[in-house]
């Protein structure tokens, strides 16, 4: 069993420009995302841009999964492959992307609706990231694990949506995937303790429907087991004392967006 790897101030700093260029990616993916747009154009776009800005992405080849990104589509959960299908009007895309920088490690994932989408689905959007900020606010010293997942939990299944709990976040910036586990589910006051120098991403992947996901054969996409959207938002964030240190940020995404629907 692999052991926490706490971070110094300097590193964490580190894993905070590398949590701020996949923040800067997900921004440019906003640009170019919308009906017409090929899935695999926005992998190709996302590693370009991260080469250049002198990273490398993170998750092309972990494990052997074969892209720059992970590209989930609808009912997809999680680590869905780029390829040739033409986005439309009313899609729901879940891009989650990882970028190491000075070799640290930062994750973060947007969900993007293309276009006008169903009320189900912006409730969908708007309760997932709410549940993402729920959980933040617990990655603060003294909490537990157990006190993210609940804030999680709880906000989903108040307002009717299944909480995925195959997949969790996790420990990361030194390495893709560290130690703890970081669950979308808990009980208040349980789990890993939160200590200064820990760096966790915390990633809640919250189901329309039914709380069940299926696993492809191709050995990477996840789906909602009863067909309905699911949507996921990730920060990479440090423990913090009183409040919780959010590396990555949705500001440079959101700020393309809404210059977007301005136009
Ligand atoms: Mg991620
Ligand atoms: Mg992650």
């Amino acid at each position: 069993m692999s052991k926490i790897l706490y971070k110094s101030a300097e590193e964490i700093e580190l894993i905070r420009a590398s949590a701020q260029l996949v923040s800067r990616t997900h921004a440019e993916i906003a640009k170019v995302i919308g009906p017409g747009v090929t899935t695999i154009e926005l992998d190709r776009l996302a590693e370009t841009f991260i080469r250049d800005n002198g990273g490398i992405p993170t998750f092309l080849n972990y494990g052997g999964f074969p892209y720059s990104l992970c590209i989930s589509l609808n009912d997809q959960v999680v680590h869905g492959f780029p390829g040739k299908y033409i986005l439309k009007e009313g899609d729901l895309v879940s891009v989650d992307c990882g970028a190491t920088l000075n070799g640290f490690v930062g994750d973060s994932a947007y969900t993007f609706a293309i276009g006008e989408v169903s009320e189900e689905i912006k409730k969908l959007m708007r309760v997932t990231k709410e549940c993402l900020d729920l959980g933040v606010a617990k990655a603060v010293i003294g909490m537990r694990t157990g006190d993210i997942g609940y804030a999680v939990q709880e906000h989903a299944e108040k307002n009717g949506f299944g909480v995925v709990k195959e997949l969790v976040g996790h420990g990361v910036g030194v390495k893709l995937h560290e130690k703890p586990e970081v669950p979308n589910y808990g009980k208040r006051g349980a789990g890993i303790k939160l200590e200064e120098g820990m760096v966790i991403a915390i990633e809640p992947m919250i189901n329309a429907g039914r709380a069940g996901v299926k696993f492809w054969e191709d050995g990477w996409t996840v789906s909602t087991i009863d067909k309905k959207p699911s949507a996921h938002y990730e920060h990479t964030v440090a423990i913090g004392k009183g409040k919780p240190d959010i590396l990555s940020t949705f500001e440079y995404v959101e700020n393309v967006l809404k210059e977007k629907n301005n136009n």
